[in-house]
């Protein structure tokens, strides 16, 4: 766990700086061992940061469904590969098709600050969706769709191995926990896939047409932050 602390706060920093990359090809798997655990997936000894950016460019080529017709960007996921916290939430809005990038509209300001609320930077945490393009219309998205995506969110948990996840909204805590529960029913219960905490909580969206929501969030914010930090 400090091994991690280091190397995300060292990706962090660098970041700061410009530079984008803390383990680059050709890194000896030792190190990243020592960084972060165990080399990230079956690639062995490419570092994170880079097993996520071919990722994400592989997104931008994907026509696994029908959404890529409808896209401006694909929005792959941002943040801090030595993530402890990631976020998931349900698909791209306009905002984040036209910048590529994920919650960057009214929504991802509200959860901007309610991570600062906390005491959580956006930039030690990760954040993605469910769906990497934008449904049109901003509808739900339909079973095919989720299917299609899921292999990239997976890629990205096993690259990441966060030790919490934070769902945000009920369509990221029904794929994650493979359920129909409702919302009320999922926050109140305990959620553990393996040795990663799962939090279900409501989608900063939803908290800006319902403000009494942002308070369930803030609070199911400092759970994550405690358990990943405390
Ligand atoms: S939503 Fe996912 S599966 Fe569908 S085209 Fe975009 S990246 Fe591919």
């Amino acid at each position: 766990m400090a091994n991690k602390k280091i190397a995300r706060a060292l990706a962090e920093n660098l970041r700061a700086l410009g530079i984008e990359e803390i383990a680059t090809e050709g890194e000896s798997s030792a190190i990243i061992e020592a960084l972060g655990g165990e080399a990230a997936g079956a690639e062995g000894e490419a570092g994170r940061a880079d097993i996520l950016r071919r990722e994400a460019a592989g997104v931008e080529k994907c026509r696994r469904c029908a959404l890529a017709s409808g896209r401006t960007h694909a929005v792959y996921g941002d943040g801090n590969e030595y993530a402890e916290i990631l976020f998931v939430g349900e698909a791209p809005g306009a905002e984040e098709d036209r910048q590529g990038l994920p919650f960057v509209g009214r929504a991802g300001q509200l959860l901007n600050r309610l991570l600062e609320q906390v005491g959580l930077k956006r930039s030690e945490v990760y954040i993605c969706n469910l769906l990497k393009c934008r449904p049109p219309d901003n509808r739900d998205p339909v079973p095919e769709e989720l299917a299609a995506c899921r292999p990239y969110l997976d890629k990205q948990l096993n690259v990441i191995k966060p030790q919490i996840i934070v769902c945000l909204g009920l369509f990221a805590a029904q794929a994650i926990l493979n359920t129909k529960e409702s919302m009320a029913r999922l926050r109140a219960g305990e959620h553990k896939i393996g040795d990663v905490v799962v939090i279900p909580t409501y989608h900063t969206a939803a908290a800006l047409r319902f403000p009494s929501y942002k308070q369930q969030i803030y609070d199911d914010l400092c759970r994550a932050r405690d358990l990943a930090y405390g």
